[in-house]
């Protein structure tokens, strides 16, 4: 298994909830390392940028709306698999179905305000870190 890096996104919900440092710890603790981090408010042409895929989705509007409401936390987590292990710690998109002791059973109010982001692929990766953090993040 790989060493890989990919993007991890704590939502304006988990920001506002007071819940950085426990998603923080559920990446530390699982071995993952936070190889850069940063606090920002997104503009409303970077969250839709960074959501181009779900354009054309009845949520999309709502979404953008959601992920420009407050401050969210971008990180690179880097790792053996750590893509899949960040999507594995983040559990299900809804948290309704998502398994007990992920972030979003733990955090997450609803489907849409879902705590947590992370990379699905190496491609969204690749394209995702970069995004956010610059070319030096773009080979995971
Ligand atoms: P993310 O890309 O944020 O890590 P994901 O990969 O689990 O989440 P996607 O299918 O990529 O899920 O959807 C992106 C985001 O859009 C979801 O995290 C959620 O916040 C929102 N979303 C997806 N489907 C719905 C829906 N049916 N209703 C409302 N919001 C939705
Ligand atoms: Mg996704």
């Amino acid at each position: 298994m790989a060493t890989e890096r990919t993007l991890s996104i704590i939502k304006p919900d988990g920001v506002k909830n007071g819940h950085i440092g426990h998603v923080v710890s559920i990446f530390e603790d699982a071995g993952l390392k936070i190889a850069a981090m940063k606090m920002v408010v997104l503009t409303r042409k970077q969250a839709e940028g960074f959501y181009a895929e779900h354009s054309e989705r009845g949520f999309f509007g709502e979404l953008c709306d959601f992920m420009t409401s407050g401050p969210v936390v971008l990180m690179v987590l880097e790792g053996e698999d750590a893509i899949k292990r960040n999507r594995d710690l983040m559990g299900d998109t809804d948290p309704a179905e998502a398994a007990s002791g992920t972030i979003r059973k733990l955090f997450a109010a609803s489907k849409g305000e879902n705590t947590a982001h992370g990379s699905d692929k190496p491609e969204s990766a690749a394209r995702e870190l970069a995004y956010f953090f610059g070319a030096a993040f773009e080979i995971c």
